[in-house]
């Protein structure tokens, strides 16, 4: 027998994934965090397409795991996807680095090479992510299982070392801004050092694979599914028939077509419009896909039946908490004082807590599992999460008491921003590591990484809303500000104390102040909105501009959100915390029908 097991109780190779994971994150955020920017900013392309290419990127990362777990369970195997994945993922980084080394001097060259890169990361990442995460199950026997919140709360922290890193380091070297000037040039260092951590990646995992990537006695894991590697009765493939994958299929453009149409609706745009759809539609129908198979026991029926339900319930997690990117990005730059001790705090480095928070509070929360457990009072695992969705209840509700009484120049206080992000750190440490563990103790083997991807489409989904629900928020005092100086009485116009005029209204659009823009009928009164606010200078005639206030072409409101109008933070905190917590008591009471059919698994 191979010694593969620390003295703490977990295998040596883990330590190999957390490792490896570790600069994959790196790779992957250290991207993230310069990608916007150079899209926008050197090939040129403007603000609002970088957000959108911003948006559908971070998608398809999270919708393609689904395939990499499939024809990993089905033909490739976990280590084949990684260093597959690993691989595509560093040659995509190469390919930003030469776009970002060429757009001086070829801009339609570096565009196209960018797009190509960005389809080589998202197949990279839907091969790489699921088999990693799965993987890190197939370390523990069946024996060891209730190991398994402490493993993936370790891995997890290796997840936020590499992220953090990564956030801090590619920027750095790629985003070099002196009074107020950026130096274009300077974004492919940024490209070349994520593309070396996933270099240093997928080599770390080439070379310890055989040696501690391995079971309890020594053989080693996740390769090409077969047969003969199962004795424990999970016949290694699942056999899909043909009609249920046409079904399937079927299911999938119907959900699609019809997400699109009662959801966003027409007229936004076309990410929003087809691909949020898609990533739901997908969810549903991958679901259906997998309880049609044959081979599935009524046991291993009700154990998937369980992460259907959790993956529904986090969605409104990651939709919560998502909303540091954008949302809570924007309120600490607009209204937060970030002073701390005289220090001015740049508001994008806000949500940096929430990344330092996970490396401190991973292994104590680790810890805290096992401690409990010693004692039989660890909770089972959705319970644990749905005390993670009630502390990032806890949160919005927190800070929403901070911003009540704020009035039109107040400012909140960075220290609350930070205890926020506490919670919903806390919460992540709840919800997100346990949810990969909990997809590792109740997937049957030959859908383990299916499975995972199944999980990854919830956190997709969960990412759609998150744009949706953003969209929510009120004016914030600047707005107000802004319209006052083109002598526009926003207060008034929101309260419906007074009409506005066409000009008012196409005013107001064009400043981005809660403007909705219904672009179809616009196109049948011969208007091409999406062109027209484009162009930042464009002029109305007085005929369009009456036309837009008789035909309602642009309406402004506050924001509304099933039946509810919101009008001030308050009320835009407030969505969250009674979203989240009406998700966690739900998920709470769910606990007896759960356990149930878990059939012992905790
Ligand atoms: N930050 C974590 C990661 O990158 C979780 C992201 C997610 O699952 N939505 O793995």
């Amino acid at each position: 027998m191979t010694e593969v097991t620390t003295q703490k109780g977990h295998p040596k190779g883990l330590w190999v994934l957390f490792g490896t994971e570790m600069w994959e994150r790196f790779n992957f955020y250290g991207m993230r965090a310069l990608l916007s920017l150079f899209i926008a900013e050197a090939l040129m392309m403007g603000d609002k397409d970088a957000s959108i290419i911003y948006g559908g990127f971070l998608g398809l990362c999270y919708l393609t795991p689904m395939l990499g777990g499939y024809i990993s369970d089905k033909y490739l195997g976990n280590r084949n996807c990684i260093i597959l994945g690993g691989t595509a993922m560093a040659i995509g980084q190469l390919m930003l680095f030469l776009s970002a080394s060429t757009f001086a001097s070829n801009l339609p060259l570096a565009k196209s090479v960018m797009w190509v890169a960005l389809l080589t990361i998202i197949f990279g990442n839907g091969f790489f992510k699921p088999n990693i995460s799965s993987m890190v199950g197939s370390l523990y026997p069946k024996e060891q299982k209730s190991k398994l919140d402490s493993a993936f709360t370790i891995f997890y922290m290796g997840i936020n070392v590499g992220a953090t890193l990564g956030q801090f380091i590619c920027p750095f070297f790629g985003d070099d801004k002196h009074d107020g000037i950026r130096n274009l040039g300077a974004f492919k260092w940024g490209f070349l050092a994520a593309g070396i951590a996933m270099i240093l990646g997928t080599v770390v995992f080439f070379f310890l694979k055989n040696k501690y990537v391995v079971s309890p006695d020594g053989a080693p894991l996740g390769g090409k599914p077969n047969k003969a590697d199962t004795p424990d009765d999970e016949s290694a493939q699942a056999k899909f028939t043909l009609p249920n994958i046409l079904l399937a299929g079927a299911m999938l453009v119907g959900l699609t077509l019809f997400f699109h149409y009662f959801l966003d609706g027409p007229g936004v745009s076309p990410i929003k419009a087809w691909l949020y759809p898609f990533i739901y539609g997908s969810g549903i129908s991958l679901a259906f896909l997998i309880v049609s198979d044959k081979t599935i026991t009524k046991i291993e029926k009700d154990r998937i039946f369980v992460l259907y339900i959790v993956c529904f319930f986090v969605i409104f997690f990651w939709a919560a908490f998502e909303q540091a990117g954008s949302s809570l990005t924007f309120i600490a730059d607009k209204q937060t004082d970030t002073n701390i001790l005289g220090w001015q705090m740049p508001p994008t480095m806000v949500q940096n807590f929430n990344g330092i928070f996970v490396i401190i509070f991973a292994l104590p929360f680790s810890a805290l599992w096992l401690w409990m457990q010693k004692r039989k009072m660890e909770p089972i695992s959705t319970v644990k999460q749905a005390l993670g969705l009630g502390l990032i209840a806890l949160g919005y509700y927190i800070i929403a008491t901070q911003v009540k009484d704020l009035g039109i120049n107040g400012k909140v206080g960075v220290i609350w921003m930070i205890i926020l992000y506490l919670l919903h750190t806390w919460g992540e440490l709840c919800l997100s590591p346990i949810g990969l563990s909990l997809v590792a103790k109740l997937a049957p083997k030959r859908f383990a990484s299916l499975l995972m991807g199944v999980w990854f489409l919830g956190n997709a989904a969960g990412y759609a809303l998150t744009g949706t629900l953003g969209a929510l928020l009120p004016p914030t005092t600047d707005k107000y500000i802004d319209a006052q100086k083109k002598n526009i009485d926003l207060q008034g116009i929101l309260d419906g104390r007074k009409e506005p005029d066409g000009n008012e209204l196409y005013t107001l659009a064009k400043m981005k102040i809660s403007a909705d823009i219904d672009y179809d009928k616009g196109k049948k009164n011969g208007f091409d909105f999406v062109k027209i606010f484009e162009k930042k200078d464009s002029v109305l005639t007085t005929a369009q501009l009456s036309t837009i206030q008789s035909e309602k072409l642009i309406a402004v409101g506050y924001p509304k959100f099933m039946g509810f109008t919101l009008k001030s933070l308050y009320d835009f905190f407030m969505l969250f915390v009674v979203l989240c917590g009406v998700a966690a008591l739900l998920l709470y009471g769910l606990t007896p029908l759960i356990k149930k059919l878990m059939h012992g698994v905790r």
